[in-house]
């Protein structure tokens, strides 16, 4: 199972799914501010292919709010 941030192997005891895809829980950042987004809720943002932050997600409109499921 591949990272979709770096495309690498994760062997890690956390790793993300969103976008029905599987991040490291490093690579899963919010494309303004860079924080963790795994760390930050439970939900994340995406508006085309920016992943955001609720912070972030709330100065932007139209995104579509996807679940983000901590396995
Ligand atoms: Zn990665
Ligand atoms: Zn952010």
């Amino acid at each position: 199972m591949n990272c979709v941030g770096c495309r690498k192997p994760i062997n890690d005891r956390y790793l993300l799914k969103a976008i029905d895809e599987f991040w490291h829980e490093d690579c899963l950042k919010c494309s303004c501010c860079e924080c963790r987004l795994g760390e930050v809720g439970s939900s994340l943002f995406v508006k085309g292919d920016l992943l955001l932050c609720r912070r972030d997600y709330l100065r932007f409109v139209c995104c579509t709010i996807i679940s983000l499921v901590l396995l």
